[in-house]
């Protein structure tokens, strides 16, 4: 069977949405630094996937119309080639914040007596520490995590967040994805990092049944602007008053569009964490629990 490497290389505020194409259409999917403000993104097919490659090709064609991004560029790998582990050696064990580490599952580690390792098979989900607002959150998990929290993970992917607050000492965790794929890749982490007894796991966004009102210390979205901003009524229901929210997903230049539908809810901006063009935004909620929503 011969098999294709599909690449592209992209300014990082496309990475989710190739991701996202290269994640549902291909088989595995690796991201590597590729210069100032560039991630070089990779994913493999047998040549006589088609239709797969069709998607792909008018996906980064719907990209390319909004920004001009770099050619898909596509070649035969040899016959012999170990495709299915081939993404593997684009990954490596990365350091975030003070003692957070990501480690792939299939390199070793010899952790330092401080490290918290989060174990990870990143190959077929968002969330693998590359990105700029995976980094932030962890920074921002690591400042504000105390032991025995709950803590809401919208927007799970890989299920990195929630692997790190566990090992960050929070009791219990509720991760939620709008996407089935999502919900296997967490799944499969949660197990083999041995936390599924901690974590409740469930397809869907707030409001959901496994989200119930005034019932997390602090919640994550890490999913974008426009999801940040509409789901943010429904965050604030499942928060404890005086409770923390990490928003992320956006730009620099999108802080107003979540300021304007989290200030009025009663949140108020405690820190800020930027990097490159990106920003992961930290608020407190209300003093006195929200009014119902529907
Ligand atoms: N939490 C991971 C993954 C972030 S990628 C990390 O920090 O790296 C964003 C994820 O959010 C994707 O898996 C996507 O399916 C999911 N998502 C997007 N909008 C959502 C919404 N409104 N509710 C729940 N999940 C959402």
């Amino acid at each position: 069977m011969v098999w294709q490497e599909l690449s592209i290389s992209v300014p990082h505020e496309y990475v989710e949405p190739i991701s996202y194409l290269f994640s549902r259409y291909g088989k595995g999917l690796s991201t590597e630094l590729d210069g100032e403000g560039r991630v070089l993104l990779r994913t493999y097919l047998t040549s006589g996937s088609r239709q797969r490659l069709a998607r792909i090709e008018v996906g980064v064609r719907l990209v390319a119309a909004v920004e001009p991004i770099g050619g898909l560029e596509i070649r035969d790998l040899p016959e012999e080639a170990d495709w299915q582990n081939s993404w593997k050696s684009h990954f490596r064990i990365l350091r975030i914040g003070k003692r957070l580490v990501i480690k792939p599952t299939w390199l070793d580690l010899e952790p330092g007596p401080d490290d918290i390792v989060i174990e990870l098979d990143p190959g077929i989900a968002f969330g693998t520490g590359y990105h700029p607002t995976t980094d932030t959150c962890l920074q921002a998990m690591e400042q504000y995590i105390t032991p025995g929290m709950t803590v809401l993970d919208l927007g799970t992917g890989s299920g990195i967040l929630t692997i790190a607050a566990i090992r960050l000492g929070a009791g219990q965790a509720t991760a939620l994805d709008i996407d089935s794929q999502a919900i296997t890749a967490a799944r499969r982490n949660f197990r083999s990092c041995g936390i599924s007894k901690q974590v409740r796991l469930a397809q869907g966004s707030v409001p959901h049944p496994t989200a119930g009102a005034g019932q997390f210390d602090l919640a994550v979205a890490n999913i974008s602007a426009r999801g940040v901003a509409d789901r943010c009524p429904f965050i604030l229901t499942a928060l404890k008053p005086q409770s923390l929210f990490i928003a992320s997903g956006l730009l620099e230049t999108q802080k107003a569009e979540v300021a304007s539908a989290a200030e009025p809810l009663g949140f108020t901006l405690v820190s800020e964490w930027p990097q490159e063009e990106w920003v992961t935004l930290v608020y407190t909620s209300p003093d006195s629990p929200p009014e119902a929503t529907d």
